[in-house]
């Protein structure tokens, strides 16, 4: 029976795993017995102390959060200037290629001009009507051959400067992009330069708060933080809910925390919660 009770117990304690550890970490009967008031300043320090590294840790997640995505900025225009760059090489590269075509043609109205000038010769001295004719129609066939070609000449002149003015623009781009990323390296060092002293003394005050917190009651802290989408393990309340997940709390939940004489969990999200008085001192 007793055995059964036991298990019983251990399941439900399971439950919520900074439920358990809290439970755990609580004074024993005895030892409230042994110096109430003793241990109920220390309960009250305690949660002080936790609340205290709480405010700490959230500005060292702050300083981490806003050095962390202008990294990410620089290198995102980094990228990009270099696409940039890359996009200026192949039209360049494209302009080339429709120049020497546009070339090529106009050696071909060259020729067809030359050819059209000796067949003009040739028919003066043609001996027949059908000699004539045969060289009339290579001088339409020539003609064509012009105006075919500078047709195309015009257009692959359009697309050069199409091409052109699209560089131009990408130009422009790369300088916009050179401002904007020297603004974000000259932010990234100054952020790093200005709170890694900051960061710094936070570290080192949260380390010297760690030192004086049990064990176990960080542990939990440090969990109950890890699981938050938020990175808060400790909360205050807030107009009757939890600072953490907004749900109601029990008028007699609530005056529990306001005695602060142990830890008290969220029961939905499991957050350790604290007197709203510990955010004015
Ligand atoms: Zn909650």
């Amino acid at each position: 029976m007793a055995e059964k009770t036991k298990k019983k117990e251990t399941k439900k304690a399971e439950k919520t795993s900074a439920k358990k550890i809290t439970e755990k970490s609580a004074p024993s009967k005895s030892e409230m017995k042994k110096s109430k008031s003793q241990s109920d300043l220390s309960a009250v320090n305690k949660l002080r102390l936790l609340y205290e590294l709480q405010i700490i840790d959230s500005s060292i997640d702050n300083i981490k959060t806003i050095r962390g995505e202008l990294p990410l900025e620089v290198q995102d225009l980094e990228d990009e200037i270099v696409g940039f760059d890359t996009r200026i090489k192949n039209l360049a590269h494209e302009i080339k290629e429709i120049e020497s075509n546009a070339t090529q043609r106009k050696i071909g109205v060259e020729t067809a001009k030359n050819l059209i000038k000796k067949y003009e010769e040739q028919q003066k001295n043609v001996r027949n009507n059908r000699e004539f004719d045969s060289l009339s129609k290579e001088l339409e066939y020539q003609n064509l051959e012009i105006e075919l070609n500078e047709k195309i000449i015009k257009e692959l002149g359009a697309k050069v400067k199409e091409k052109r003015r699209e560089i131009d623009a990408t130009k422009t781009m790369v300088a916009d992009k050179k401002i904007a990323l020297e603004e974000k390296k000259h932010e990234l060092n100054e952020i790093t330069s200005e709170t890694a002293s900051d960061e710094k003394e936070l570290i080192g005050r949260a380390d010297e708060i760690k030192n004086l917190i049990e064990t176990r009651l960080l542990t939990a802290y440090n969990k109950i933080r890890h699981n938050a989408r938020n990175g808060l393990a400790v909360v205050t309340v807030k107009r009757d809910a939890c600072g953490g997940c907004f749900n109601k709390i029990p008028p007699q939940r609530q005056l529990d925390i306001k005695l602060s004489k142990k830890v008290i969990v969220c029961e939905y999200c499991g957050r350790i919660l604290v007197d709203s008085d510990f955010e004015n001192e």
